[in-house]
């Protein structure tokens, strides 16, 4: 690839970035469509956020991504919201709009896209099971309640975080949705009433690969759909134990592909295919 006067800049930041495959996936995806542009990981500490996201305009920086753990610190510092991250709460794409700069996220219709295209799951009328009330369970949530599904039922370690998640996504949504604490084991028999679980807990992810979101997967039946957006491990304990009950089972690296060519369309319009970046996630 050549850089020369005319070279697009994009990049993501976060802390820490070595890992990120974002890099990848869309030098991937500029070298697919012979576009010529750049994606560079930046590194920023919180302090320097606000003189970060400056530096998007300063420098013409075309666009950045955001993650973890700054999806929410950015937002003070931008010019404008849409309409889906405000509600969220959460910004993972940052355009800049001719120095103004404006905040999407992408991460739940990053899962939607994988869910249905990578998958090949129909979700109208399924009855979903969210593990989590964290960031990306708001992302999630608020993507697959803007679907015709039947039910969305958020069960969480600390209760108090998923009534709040049912009753902010009640406002923007008819379709009915509980909210489940894990105080006693009732919950375990009714995690087999849905037809998809996503697990979007930590529990499970590099370092800590013995863990479960739940303490007891016997809920589980051929028939399920098990979904964990954790990708690395590639096959989580909680995937691992879905698969030897019988269910179907989908990782966290399409979701990441996802969100990168929703991104990635928001960034340079134009439309990138799925396998694209998928390739690129190790
Ligand atoms: P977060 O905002 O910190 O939320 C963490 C959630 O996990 C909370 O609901 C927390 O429950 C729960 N949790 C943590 N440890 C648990 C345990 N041992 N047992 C049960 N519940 C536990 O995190 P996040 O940003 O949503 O990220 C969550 C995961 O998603 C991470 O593994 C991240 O890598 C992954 N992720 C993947 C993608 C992708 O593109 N595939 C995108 C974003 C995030 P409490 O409320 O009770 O603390």
């Amino acid at each position: 690839m050549e850089i020369n006067g005319k070279t697009g800049v994009f990049g993501v930041i976060g802390n820490p970035v070595d890992h990120t495959c974002s890099p990848a996936m869309h030098n991937a995806a500029y070298k697919h469509l012979k576009l010529n542009y750049i994606y560079i990981p930046m590194f920023v500490e919180k302090t320097f956020i606000p003189d970060a996201v400056k530096a998007v305009r300063a420098l013409n920086i075309k666009g950045i991504n955001v993650t973890i753990p700054y999806k929410e610190y950015v937002i003070p510092y931008l010019d404008k919201l849409d309409p889906v991250a405000k509600k969220i709460g959460a910004v993972n794409t940052i355009v800049n709009k001719n120095g103004c700069l404006e905040g999407y996220n992408t991460d739940g219709n990053g899962l939607v896209i994988s869910l249905e295209s990578e998958a090949g799951i129909d979700l109208t009328s399924k009855s979903i099971g969210l593990l989590g009330a964290g960031g990306s369970a708001k992302s999630i949530a608020f993507s697959l309640t803007q679907k015709n599904i039947k039910k969305l039922v958020i069960y969480n370690r600390t209760f108090s975080k998923a009534r709040k998640l049912k009753e902010d996504l009640e406002q923007n949504s008819s379709i009915e949705i509980q909210a489940c604490g894990y105080e006693n084991n009732d919950y375990l028999k009714e995690l087999q009433d849905n037809d998809i679980v996503i697990n979007t807990t930590s529990a499970g992810m590099k370092p800590d690969e013995d863990q479960l979101p739940v303490p007891d997967m016997s809920w589980v039946k051929p028939g399920h759909f098990c979904c964990d957006i954790i990708y690395k491990p590639s096959k989580t304990l909680f995937l691992k134990k879905a698969e030897l009950s019988g269910a179907e089972i989908l990782n966290g690296s399409g979701m990441l592909a996802g969100q990168g060519v929703l991104a990635f369309e928001l960034f340079t319009g134009y439309k990138i295919p799925f396998h694209i970046m998928k390739n690129e996630i190790n």
